[in-house]
């Protein structure tokens, strides 16, 4: 066996390892899931904003369907809905030209990517001249009512928040018809989100970890910021396991009970990234990954002003992450 589940709200399994695709350019993107479906992956991470879901879709096409080898209902696959889009009015466009990309009929889950609205259009980040993003007000609570009739004609089948803080996620669960599945948040040993991790599932939300191990090709990462991966307590561990610093982090989400979803584009790395289930962590080893935590986010957007490096978004009345968690 190749993979173990978690089991979501709705009885649905999720791999607990996916392939991600952010920054998978479209060039490289269908290798990469050619060589993730080949290798036993059933879980790619897609997101409309990744701008590759076509080339995700052709390796779907190739591998996936009848007279290939294997049925759509093997897979599970995720897309997201961008910011642009959470007008109640766009929310189903935008989830079918998401289907449309990736060639399938349904989606096993989707997410809302952020919970900030940005100005409706085709334009990805609309700014204004000094570089701020221009907003739209639609709440993320009426974006959700629209995701919920994707469910009701059968386009999902399941819907979940991305980048929510517990207050968030606690607002939509009282309003939901259909109650959000997962909610797919950075987690890593720097940011292990103990509080968030217990908060969701004492109310029935999956967590799934985006950025597991530390996305060390994260366009805006800077010369000298740590790397988790050569980390050496990190690289200590896996010495001792015989394992790689990749597939420790990885057992270690795996160990917490929660949802991976590592990017890789390199075959062999695609491969070692699913071999995790050989070994188990100790649990002195996970407490000792658990207190490496230094609840350092690496995935929020910052611009410079003054000089000083601020959140862009830190003044959007649904920014997440003011609260503590
Ligand atoms: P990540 O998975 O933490 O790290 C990806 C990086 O690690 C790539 O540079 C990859 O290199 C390298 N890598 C992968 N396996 C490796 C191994 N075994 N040994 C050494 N290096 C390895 O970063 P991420 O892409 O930021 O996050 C993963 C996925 O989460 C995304 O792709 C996306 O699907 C999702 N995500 C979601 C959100 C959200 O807002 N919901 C935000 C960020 C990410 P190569 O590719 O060159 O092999």
């Amino acid at each position: 066996m190749s993979c173990t589940y978690v089991t979501l709200s709705t009885g649905q399994m999720i791999p607990s390892v996916g392939l991600g695709t952010w920054k998978s350019v479209p060039a490289q993107v269908k290798q990469a899931v050619l060589a993730a479906l080949d290798n036993g992956y059933r879980h790619i991470d897609c997101a409309a904003a990744y701008s590759n879901e076509e080339n995700v879709g052709e390796a779907l096409r190739e591998r996936v369907g009848p007279g290939k080898s294997l049925k759509r209902e093997e897979l599970f696959l995720t897309s997201k809905l961008w910011n642009t889009e959470h007008h109640p009015d766009d929310v189903e466009a935008a989830c079918r030209r998401s289907l449309t990309h990736l060639g399938v009929s349904y989606l096993d889950l989707y997410l809302m990517h952020w919970p900030m609205a940005f100005e409706r259009g085709s334009v990805m980040m609309p700014s204004n001249a000094d570089g701020s993003i221009r907003y739209a007000d639609t709440h993320y609570r009426d974006t959700w009512k629209a995701m919920e009739t994707l469910v009701d004609q059968g386009l999902v089948k399941a819907i979940g928040l991305s980048n929510f803080n517990a207050r968030q996620t606690d607002l939509i669960l009282s309003i939901a018809r259909h109650k959000p599945v997962v909610n797919q948040v950075e987690c890593h040993p720097f940011l292990a989100q103990q509080q968030l991790l217990t908060h969701c599932r004492d109310r029935g939300v999956a967590v799934a970890a985006y950025s597991p191990l530390g996305s060390p090709d994260r366009p805006w990462a800077s010369p000298g910021e740590p790397v988790l991966m050569g980390d050496p307590r990190i690289k200590e561990i896996a010495r001792q396991y015989g394992k790689t610093a990749a597939q420790v982090i990885i057992r270690w989400h795996v160990q917490r009970g929660i949802i991976c979803i590592p990017k890789s584009i390199t075959p062999s790395r695609i491969q070692q990234n699913l071999q995790v289930l050989d070994f188990q962590l100790t649990d002195e080893d996970m407490k000792l990954i658990e207190s490496f935590n230094r609840n350092e986010r690496l995935i929020i957007p910052t611009v410079e002003k003054g000089g000083r490096k601020i959140y862009r978004d830190g003044l959007h009345p649904h920014f997440p992450f003011h609260d503590p968690y």
